[in-house]
């Protein structure tokens, strides 16, 4: 394990309540690095939008959603690394644990850095590919100067071939507002409740 980048992950959680998996870092892939986007109804509704890098996925929270209108940028707050195997955790976090309430699986997929991730993330300014169900096309992520205890960034689209106008971004999210991998609504996966369910496209729905 290169840094204990999950500690804090692992710590807010207890276990043997949650589903949620066991933080434990994994060697960086050299090849397709994946991302996620989660839509999280907490106490406030965000979409976490997690990136892989160094075997753990790099995460934010994105309050509103992406947009796909260039001049729409969208806060985006840095948030704790998570571990790949939370790629797949998609259900409710039980009432009492950190982040309590359904987390929706919203999209999956591989990210291509357009440089070295940690160069950029120094800079303040990743810029990438994302190739997505529903990502799809170029995207920065740039950190703001506010001084802030939070990390402030804002997700912002490039203007490229999958650029949506504002009208047509309007109803994007409204839109596609069930899983990726399961097709559930939110309110499916509130109905289905707390029990440990994992699920992943290349396998059929384990429930144990
Ligand atoms: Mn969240």
């Amino acid at each position: 394990m290169p840094r204990d980048f999950l500690k804090r992950y692992n710590e807010k959680r207890n276990f043997g309540i949650t589903a949620e998996p066991i933080g434990q870092a994994e060697k960086q892939t050299k090849t397709n690095l994946h991302f996620v986007i989660q839509l999280h109804e907490a106490t406030r509704t965000h979409y976490d939008f997690r990136l892989e890098w160094h075997g753990v996925m790099k995460s934010w929270a994105v309050i509103k959603g992406p947009s796909f209108d260039p001049a729409d940028k969208r806060l985006a707050v840095r948030t704790g690394d998570h571990p790949l195997d939370y790629n797949e955790f998609e259900g409710v976090i039980p009432d009492g644990q950190y982040g309590a309430g359904p987390v929706m699986i919203w999209d999956e997929g591989i990210w291509i850095p357009e440089d070295n991730p940690d160069k950029m993330e120094k800079k303040g300014h990743i810029t990438f590919k994302i190739e997505g169900s529903r990502m799809k096309g170029q995207w920065h992520l740039v950190r703001m100067r506010t001084p802030d205890k939070r990390e402030n960034w804002l997700l912002i689209k490039c203007k490229d071939d999958f650029a949506l106008n504002k009208t047509k971004n309007a109803d994007f999210l409204k839109r596609e507002n069930t899983s990726i991998v399961t097709g559930r609504t939110m309110v499916d996966i509130r109905k289905a409740g707390t029990g440990k369910t994992t699920c992943h496209k290349k396998y059929p729905l384990k429930v144990s």
